[in-house]
C-alpha cells in the first residue's frame, strides 16, 4: 500500500505541478515540547528524538498537497481550493464550476489534492546547519570516503543537486525555508528521498 507524503510549501508547488520534483526532505528528528513554565511562558522548551526513515528503496507513495485540508481541488495561486463531492472525487473528474470560474479569471491552474504516485529510488541522509556568520552547512554524515562527493566542486554539485530536485530555485531560498520551519541554528539530520514519478 503507498503511503502518503503531504506538501504544503508553496515555494514547491511549480514543480510539484510539472513533476520537475523527484525529492523530498524530511527530519529524522521529533521535538517533544515540554510543559511550559506558567512564570515564563515566552520560553519554548523541547527535548529532540531520533526518527527513523520512513522509505526505504522500492517503496510506493502518494503524494499530496494539503492532504488534511477537506478541499479536493487547489488553484496554483494558492489562494484557492475547493471542495468536491466524494464521487467526482473517486472518478478524478473535472473541478466543481466554481473552480473553473476561478481559474479563468486567475489563469492558473487547477489541479486535485491528489498530485501522482512516485517510487522511492534513492535514500540518504543529510545534516544542514545555519552558521554563527551567515553561513550555511551540508553534509552526509554517512558519507564513505572515495564517494563522489568529497571534493570541493562536487560538493557543490551536490548541494546544488540537492535544492534543484527538492524543486526550489535558489540555494538560499532553499536553507531560509528549512531553517524557518527546522531551526537549523544547532545541526539537524534529515533524510532525502528520491523518487521517480509512476503517474
Ligand atoms: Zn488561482
Amino acid at each position: 500500500m503507498p503511503r502518503p507524503i503531504n506538501f504544503t510549501a508553496i515555494e514547491i508547488l511549480p514543480a510539484l505541478l510539472d513533476k520537475s520534483k523527484t525529492q523530498t526532505i524530511r527530519p529524522l528528528f521529533k521535538i517533544e515540547w515540554l510543559k511550559r513554565n506558567p512564570l515564563k511562558p515566552q520560553d519554548k522548551e523541547g527535548v529532540m528524538h531520533k526518527k527513523e526513515p520512513r522509505f526505504k528503496v522500492g517503496d510506493k507513495a502518494k503524494l499530496y498537497w494539503k492532504m488534511r485540508s477537506k478541499d479536493w481541488w487547489h488553484c496554483a495561486c494558492g489562494k484557492f481550493s475547493i471542495q468536491s463531492s466524494k464521487i467526482a472525487k473517486e472518478a478524478h473528474t473535472l473541478p466543481p464550476l466554481a473552480a473553473t470560474t476561478h481559474s479563468i479569471a486567475c489563469s492558473n491552474k487547477i489541479f486535485p489534492k491528489l498530485l501522482g504516485e512516485v517510487e522511492i529510488i534513492e535514500v540518504f541522509e543529510i545534516k544542514m546547519s545555519h552558521l554563527p556568520e551567515n553561513g550555511w552547512r551540508m553534509s552526509m554524515p554517512n558519507l564513505k570516503i572515495g564517494h563522489d562527493i568529497d571534493t570541493q566542486e562536487n560538493n557543490i554539485k551536490f548541494i546544488q543537486d540537492i535544492f534543484q530536485k527538492d524543486g526550489f530555485k535558489e540555494l538560499m531560498q532553499f536553507f531560509t525555508w528549512f531553517d524557518k520551519k527546522y531551526n537549523l541554528s544547532t545541526p539537524k539530520r534529515f533524510a532525502v528521498y528520491r523518487w521517480k514519478w509512476l503517474s
